[in-house]
């Protein structure tokens, strides 16, 4: 089954709890993390049902690799889109274009985009500046939960992982899906 809306998601603190990294060294590669509540069923889950999904996130490509391998969830990625690749970090618009250009979307795709993370600087603010829909996780206690002006005010908020299916749902029959 098909699905118009692509999924973009953030990984620290949005499916990896950034709370229980390992590292060897401090700043160094994470070896080991668990994954948020409900975070790693969910997107096993849509995966499952056919949706496309992108990383885009912060940090070093093998952290990303080990904590995914671990949780199984490595496959579910369509495209990645890591800022030690990329050579910059979230807001900056070229980690979202690094997605779009490896799932051989354009400017027109970028309604059926969503980007979920946990960080209203990087991912919201991110987001809603490149154009493509935000959706802010309320669930970390290492980041602000309140937004103070347009620039990082989330399209949509979530207070558990499990709400993201519906949100799907719910923008592809805004967009007549
Ligand atoms: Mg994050």
């Amino acid at each position: 089954m098909e699905h118009r809306v692509i999924l973009f998601t953030d990984i620290g603190d949005t499916i990896i709890d950034e709370g229980t990294e390992i590292r060897a060294v401090p700043g160094g590669v994470v070896s080991r993390a668990d994954c948020l509540p409900g975070a790693k069923e969910t997107m096993l889950a849509l995966y499952e049902e056919g949706y496309t999904i992108a990383m885009v996130a912060d940090g070093l490509v093998e952290s990303f690799h080990n904590t995914m391998t671990q949780h199984g969830l490595d496959h579910i990625f369509a495209a990645k889109a890591i800022s030690e690749a990329v050579g910059v970090e979230k807001p900056d618009a070229r980690m979202f274009q690094c997605a779009m250009d490896q799932l051989g979307l354009s400017g027109t795709d970028k309604p059926r985009i969503l980007m979920i993370g946990n960080n209203l600087a990087k991912d919201v603010a991110g987001a809603n500046a490149f154009g493509v829909r935000s959706a802010f996780l309320r669930m970390s206690p290492r980041y602000r939960h309140e937004w103070s002006n347009a620039a990082e005010t989330p399209d949509y908020v979530l207070d558990r992982p499990e709400e993201l299916p519906a949100l799907l749902k719910r923008i592809e029959r805004e967009l007549g899906v």
